[in-house]
């Protein structure tokens, strides 16, 4: 697959990174519309427009859009009812450019130049307090590849702080694990040699020879067996 040509699909592309197209970013559909697995007719927030352009640089005959993936609609923003907001952090979760702010039981806030429109946060909340506002639709082919240009970058570094989070979660989980098997190496000697000890006084009892006794206790502990002992013998005899 030419990465050259998926660059130049992916610059028609408008970035709105929402998934309608079928596949989980605009550089996915780039990708199957390059390896030839994909129909130009795909993406909604493209319109018409964005469908000619990608005719014409695959070489591929004009259609209309397919309306199984959703319809061209005017530009939208996202904006949430902080009053109604619990929180959750959902929202952040579902946002593909990392336009939403907030921590878990705090308001939470779109950053209204970074949103794309892509209304993914909308059905991850809970209570509906995200809400589509009109927004004014870039009138330059500059100022509109400059918006995407900005959702482009922010879709691929939310992916690479996805990437470093999962690589620091496994890098912990792998670090626990290796501190528990080294403390159970080291609590395996110890282990050992009290099994070591009660079989072969085992072994003495059945042979008959004297047993040898049993290895110290730690004070603590022979105190606290002293007492308990004590305390029976007071018991049994009446005490
Ligand atoms: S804008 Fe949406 S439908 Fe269009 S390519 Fe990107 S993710 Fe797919
Ligand atoms: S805030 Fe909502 S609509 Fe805007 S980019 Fe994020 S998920 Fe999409
Ligand atoms: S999903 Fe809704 S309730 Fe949850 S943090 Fe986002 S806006 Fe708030």
């Amino acid at each position: 697959m030419s990465e050259l040509l998926i660059a130049r699909i992916d610059a028609i592309l408008p970035q709105t990174q929402c998934t309608q197209c079928g596949y989980p970013d605009c550089r996915g559909y780039a990708e199957a519309l390059a390896a030839g697995s994909a129909d130009i007719d795909q993406c909604p927030p493209g319109g018409e427009a964005g469908l000619a352009e990608l005719a014409a640089l695959l070489g591929r005959p004009l259609k209309p859009l397919n309306p199984q993936h959703g319809e061209h609609k005017p530009r939208v923003l996202a904006w949430i009812d902080e009053a109604n907001c619990i929180g959750c952090t959902l929202c952040i979760q579902a946002c593909p450019v990392d336009a939403i702010i907030g921590a878990s039981k705090q308001m939470h806030t779109v950053i209204a130049a970074e949103c794309t429109g892509c209304e993914l946060c909308i059905p991850a909340c809970p209570v509906d307090c995200i809400e589509l506002l009109p927004a004014v639709e870039p009138a330059l082919t500059a100022e509109r590849q400059a918006l995407a240009g900005l959702w482009r970058k922010r879709h691929a570094y939310r992916l690479f702080r996805l990437g470093r989070e999962k690589r620091e979660r496994s890098e912990r989980l792998a670090a626990k694990a290796l501190a528990k098997k080294a403390e159970a190496q080291f609590a395996a000697p110890e282990v050992q040699a009290s099994l070591d000890a009660a079989l072969q006084r085992h072994q003495a009892r059945l042979a008959g020879e004297p047993v040898p006794p049993p290895a110290p206790l730690a004070d603590a502990k022979a105190a606290r067996i002293a007492e308990m002992m004590a305390r029976a013998k007071r018991l049994r005899e009446g005490g």
